[in-house]
């Protein structure tokens, strides 16, 4: 088969593979397209599930990436319920689980990542819950019931935006988080506690410091969280969201260099020639922080396509190089972050308004320079916050702070 007959085959029919799509199409590539998915759903999006479908606010309609019709109307080959076993880089070649084999001219793989699974005994029981897809996302709310008791292990985002929508729902509520506050690697202990603050308030039973060393049940269906002191915890459902893994399988296997995801360039491109990565299970080369970075946030996913796209066109103009978004709604608190800090990576944390109000900016700041900024029931201040990430300049915390300053004059 001629190189040009060959199609672009992407790995990964979530919003990432549909973006990808899409970006291919908007950079004029006239070729074949094929979106692989595991799924049988078409490609939608996660933070929804998590968020306003869980609550009941969303449609399903509303997650969806593409109406069914996009891709035919733009030539994809959207094939659904197909699973890949294997991709060999040397022949150009994908093997499906079914045997079936697809040459490809391009390659890329946006697996996505899964949630880790709870290492204790009685784990796999009925009623213990991941989230993850859009089915997972209805079994959960089939169990948001007023009266029911949810136990949720984890107190990271899955775990609280679950809690506020099981809270939201009338549900009894207990999370169960190993470390000392929610959201501690990712925050730091500053902000954390707001979150922390956030749900007491919502009547969540809270108790951090503890270890899940068991799943109690009677006839393979989950009634309780054992933990280490003893005690249990009683629950009609457990969910589980403990973080994920990057689905790496199908590039260690091809050889691929892998390493917290599949290593690539700041165009996305991985260590094989062709193939290219993107989203949840991408270690990207990023030329803002010097190094690579994997990002499982949506923005990530909704973003980065549109580099590899034109990096498998052959007009790899311009690096990955946006600054990390993500965003959540709990209650009545709504909140954009905008910047990128390792755990323990800053030495300060101020604050633009009073964090107990829960109407206010925290920098992350190193050195004087801002890292990241999170507004929390304050809007439209993300671009000024991501211009003095970019600049990386020494800012004078008192004007950051003061907010008569306007951020663009900090
Ligand atoms: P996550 O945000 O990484 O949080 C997992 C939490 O569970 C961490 O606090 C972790 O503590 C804790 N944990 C780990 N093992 C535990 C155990 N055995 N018992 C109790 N706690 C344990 O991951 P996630 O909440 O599962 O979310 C999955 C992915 O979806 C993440 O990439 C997340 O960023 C993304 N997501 C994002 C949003 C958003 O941006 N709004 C919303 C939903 C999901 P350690 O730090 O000690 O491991």
């Amino acid at each position: 088969m001629a190189d040009g007959e060959r199609p672009i085959v992407i790995v990964g029919a979530s919003l990432g593979g549909a973006k990808a799509a899409e970006a291919l199409r908007e950079a004029g590539h006239r070729g074949g397209i094929v979106l692989l998915g595991e799924e049988h759903e078409r490609p939608y999006e996660r933070p929804p599930l998590s968020k306003g479908y869980l609550l009941g606010k969303d449609s399903r309609e509303k997650i969806y990436v593409h109406p069914p019709q996009w891709y035919a109307d733009h030539d994809v080959t959207l094939r659904l319920g197909t699973a890949v076993a294997a991709i060999d880089p040397a022949s150009r070649t994908v093997t499906l689980a079914d045997n079936g084999r697809l040459a490809y001219d391009k390659l890329l793989l946006t697996t996505g990542s899964v949630p880790r699974r709870l290492p204790v005994p009685g784990a796999d029981q009925e009623g213990v819950l991941y989230l993850r897809r859009a089915e997972d996302s209805d079994r959960i709310k089939a169990a948001l019931r007023p009266g029911a008791r949810i136990a949720v292990i984890g107190a990271g985002w899955i775990g609280l935006e679950v809690a506020a929508a099981a809270r939201t729902a009338g549900a009894e509520v207990t999370v169960l988080e190993s470390l000392e506050l929610p959201l501690l690697r990712v925050l730091g202990r500053e902000v954390a506690q707001v979150f922390a603050d956030l749900h007491r308030d919502h009547g969540v039973d809270l108790r951090f410091g503890v270890q899940v060393t068991e799943l109690s049940g009677a006839d393979g269906t989950v009634s309780g969280v054992r933990l280490g002191d003893g005690s249990e915890v009683a629950a009609d459902a457990v969910v589980v969201g403990i973080g994920v893994s990057p689905a790496t399988g199908l590039a260690e296997a091809a050889g691929l260099e892998v390493d917290n995801g599949i290593k690539t360039d700041q165009h996305l491109r991985t260590s094989a020639p062709d193939v290219y990565a993107a989203g949840d299970v991408a270690n990207a080369y990023h030329p803002l922080f010097g190094r690579h970075i994997r990002v499982e946030h949506w923005a990530n996913a909704l973003n980065q396509p549109q580099t590899a796209a034109r990096a498998m066109l052959g007009q790899p103009d311009a690096a990955y190089d946006r600054v990390p978004y993500f965003f959540t709604d709990q209650y009545d608190l709504g909140m954009e972050y905008v910047g990128y800090v390792e755990p323990g990576g800053y030495d300060q944390v101020v604050f633009r308004g009073d964090p107990a109000s829960r109407e206010f900016i925290a920098f992350w700041l190193a050195g004087g320079r801002v890292l990241a900024g999170m507004n929390v029931n304050v809007w439209d201040v993300t671009d000024p916050i991501r211009e003095l990430i970019i600049s990386a300049r020494v800012v004078d915390a008192d004007r950051l702070t003061n907010p008569n300053v306007p951020l663009g004059d900090v």
